[in-house]
């Protein structure tokens, strides 16, 4: 039940659900954002309901996580796992569901926080019928997406919503200055926009010395260990870490170990992934240097990051990369591509090196020098720790939204209507797309 004395807020995470173990599949970086903000939120004084799809019959429907933070499990196409991109035609059902709960729990919320455009496009359909506002978080932009990959034929309907969602909602966050500014040059002109960041728990994410970390998980003192941590998924451009390690490896480098983090053997497309990249190993004479350790959870993740000499996120497009602040935080240096909110997290040649994504020879280069000097990666090791418990902390992402969702309610009862969404005929349906109305 909602709690009368404090103010209920929903979380809408369409895919990520925030009860989910993370690692595997579609569970990453907003699983985990979803539930911290949520957690966070919630200490800060909020009922916090975080509402995502049914993904398995055997999961339960409610998950409490703290008296006044939980999981709501909706009704949205057959329960079994759906990926993303075809989940759309479900979200009608969604809606529904949503709106069915709000009638069981005789609540509404007045602001709806969205995350990834499906979430959009549900809070969209709700704001439609209701005067609710709308705050709204990308964690993915179809419009950077769809520079390095085949456009699916959702396209439209995607980058129509992203569009809508920035015109419309009360305010968007951005996690990065650049997320805002390919927001403001590549969405659109319109729309509020605040940059809070994403963050992580540096209470868990924090320094282990590296011997005794190297001494519980077995490896040696004398081993250069590059790690990566992550799904498995061809954006993150695993491949581009192996052939780097590859060519290290033949140039002479000693004592290399490479450690894969994450990913599961299923036959989807986190499966399919690994078995390649397996093969990549395989196929360039790393076996014997390599270990894939499956996925591993938050609280044994600090011991690897402190075990590692550098940690790599060779990702082909990053819209923030929790992975790296998690390593920071750890104080293990990260050499990372120089694209999106990595450009925002890492500072070169302070907290660790970036690098032009899908480039090996760069890779290689960074990571020969990070592991060859040892004094200078000891000075990148506290400064990368300093930099995210300065700038990257889940609490005070928490505060800025907190006071972002004050603010935005305060204007509501005022009945200012700040950012004034269009009440007509929404501009974001697409013409000639299936775009599904439901009633609410
Ligand atoms: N992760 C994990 N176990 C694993 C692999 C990954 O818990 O075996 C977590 C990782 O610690 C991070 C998240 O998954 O919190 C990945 O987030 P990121 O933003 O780096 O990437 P995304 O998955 O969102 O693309």
């Amino acid at each position: 039940m909602i709690n009368t004395k404090r103010q209920a807020i929903a979380l809408l995470s369409d895919h990520a659900d925030p009860a989910a173990v993370v690692g595997t599949e579609e569970a990453g970086g907003q699983n985990v954002y979803v539930r911290q903000v949520g957690e966070n939120l919630a200490a800060l004084g909020w009922q916090v309901d975080m509402f995502t799809r049914k993904a398995n019959p055997e999961d339960p429907t409610i998950v409490q996580h703290s008296p006044y933070c939980r999981t709501i499990r909706l009704k949205a196409g057959p329960e079994t796992f759906i990926p993303r991109d075809r989940l759309f035609d479900h979200m009608p059902e969604f809606v529904k569901s949503f709106c069915d709960f709000q009638t069981q729990q005789a609540y509404s919320y007045p602001l709806i926080h969205t995350n990834y455009w499906l979430s959009a496009w549900i809070g969209l359909q709700l704001q439609q019928k209701t005067g609710i506002q709308l705050i709204h978080t990308y964690h993915s932009l179809g419009v950077v997406k769809y520079d390095s990959v085949t456009k699916p034929k959702i396209a439209h309907t995607r980058l129509a919503t992203e569009k809508a969602i920035l015109e419309r909602s009360s305010c968007v966050v951005a996690t990065s200055p650049q997320e805002k500014e390919i927001l403001k040059t590549r969405v659109s002109s319109k729309g509020q926009i605040e940059v809070i960041p994403c963050g992580t728990d540096t209470s868990n994410f924090c320094a282990i010395p590296k011997v005794s970390a190297r001494e519980k998980l077995g490896w040696f003192p004398q081993e250069k260990i590059v790690l990566y941590v992550g799904r498995f998924d061809p954006r993150k451009g695993i491949e581009t870490l192996v052939q780097a390690c590859a060519s290290l490896k033949n140039q002479g480098c000693d004592k290399l170990k490479l450690v894969i983090v994450g990913g599961s053997l299923t036959d989807r497309i986190d499966g399919q992934e690994r078995q390649r990249i397996e093969q990549i190993v395989q196929d360039l004479g790393l076996d014997e240097i390599t270990v894939f350790t499956g996925q591993v959870g938050h609280d044994l993740l600090p011991l690897y990051y402190s075990a590692a000499d550098v940690c790599v996120v060779p990702s082909h497009y990053e819209p923030f990369g929790l992975v790296a602040i998690e390593a920071m935080a750890c104080g293990t240096p990260v050499i990372a591509s120089n694209v999106g909110g990595l450009r925002f997290t890492v500072l070169p040649e302070e907290t660790g090196l970036l690098v032009p994504p899908r480039d090996v020879d760069a890779f290689a280069g960074a990571i020969h020098r990070v592991i060859q000097d040892e004094v200078w990666a000891k000075k990148l090791r506290k400064q990368a720790s300093a930099s995210v418990n300065q700038r990257f902390t889940w609490n005070s992402v928490a505060i800025k939204l907190s006071h972002l969702y004050r603010y935005t309610l305060a204007r509501t009862i005022m009945h200012e209507q700040p950012w004034n969404p269009p009440q007509t005929s929404p501009l974001w349906t697409p013409v000639g797309e299936e775009v599904k109305r439901v009633a609410v």
